[in-house]
């Protein structure tokens, strides 16, 4: 089962009592399943390849609405094709219905809009596996519905963007978090959880891979610094400035000879007296300097950049 699957698997098993959430969750089924165009006779169509939607929907009207309440047991939606179709067998019904369950943005209460969000996630919604990217959506068939789901999603902090696909308005949530607090606003505790675990296991292994390659760096760094300090003394070995070291600098140019791989604060440990991390840089840097100062008297003297 995919994720969205098991989302809606959840969704379809929410169950609220109040009657004003149970019509708002069946308008926006409606709203995103509803078959207007094949309404003959104003009789009311559900239809969707989802059976999870229309079976809710049939549910939710038996709960709701008193003269259905035999209708379980003979089953009023059947497949047709690949999809699962709900007929209200009666044209008056379906008026009393369509104006039970008409909404207004302004007028509902908060449960209502997380019913609401909830009926046209199971409708026409999906979420990626979060294993391999974020991404929440909802299909409208216009613009019209699409703005007003954004602004019930709006009303509880959720972001959503709008985009078109063929004729379609999509509505999507890219942003992690963001796709938390809609499935806490629609009810599906489970899904939350497995969504925040993989995002949890996601963000502790890049924060892993963040840290080696963050330590790889700092150790490429010191390798080049030993590297260009060797070299430096290497070049002052060959001159006369180095037999009239001082014994603390000599000894320091011998040290990082020996130990080429040692971090100043080991080439600090291997000195005798004990030195600290800047002591060990201040001698180090003075090496360099006179490696430096010695390649440009030779440079004056010969021309060129190579010392005899
Ligand atoms: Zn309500």
């Amino acid at each position: 089962m995919s994720f969205s699957g098991n989302i809606k698997e959840e969704l379809e098993r929410v169950n609220v009592s109040s009657r004003h959430c149970r019509l708002a969750e069946m308008a926006a089924i409606y709203d995103f399943c509803g078959k207007r165009t094949e309404e003959k006779d104003g009789k009311m169509v559900i239809s969707s390849e989802n059976e999870l939607a229309v079976r809710k929907y049939f549910t939710l009207l038996c709960k709701t609405f008193n003269m259905y309440k035999d209708y379980g047991e003979t089953g009023s939606y059947d497949k047709r094709g690949a999809h699962y179709t709900l007929v209200i067998g009666d044209a008056d019904e379906s008026e009393r219905i369509r104006s039970a369950i008409a909404v207004t943005s302004e007028t509902m209460r908060s449960c209502c809009r997380r019913a609401y969000i909830r009926g046209a996630f199971l409708a026409a919604g999906s979420v990626s596996d979060p294993e391999k990217s974020y991404h929440m959506e909802i299909v409208c068939q216009d613009e019209e519905r699409a703005r007003f789901l954004a602004g019930l999603l709006g009303s509880f902090d959720i972001d959503a963007k709008i985009t078109t696909r063929k004729k379609y308005h999509i509505l999507y949530v890219k942003d992690g978090s963001q796709i938390v607090e809609t499935l806490n606003v629609m009810g599906a505790h489970v899904a939350l959880m497995d969504f925040e675990n993989t995002r949890i296991l996601k963000e502790m292994r890049n924060s892993v891979n963040r840290k080696v390659n963050c330590e790889t760096a700092n150790i490429d760094k010191t390798v080049t610094a030993a590297q260009r300090q060797i070299d430096d003394i290497k070049q002052l070995m060959e001159s006369d400035r180095y037999r009239n070291l001082s014994p603390e600098l000599r000894k320091m140019a011998e040290l990082r000879i020996s130990y080429p791989e040692a971090t100043l604060k080991e080439l600090g440990q291997l000195s005798d007296p004990v030195l600290g991390k800047s002591g060990v840089n201040h001698r180090l840097r003075k090496l360099s300097q006179m490696a430096q100062s010695d390649k440009e008297e030779n440079y004056d003297k010969k021309g060129n950049h190579h010392p005899s």
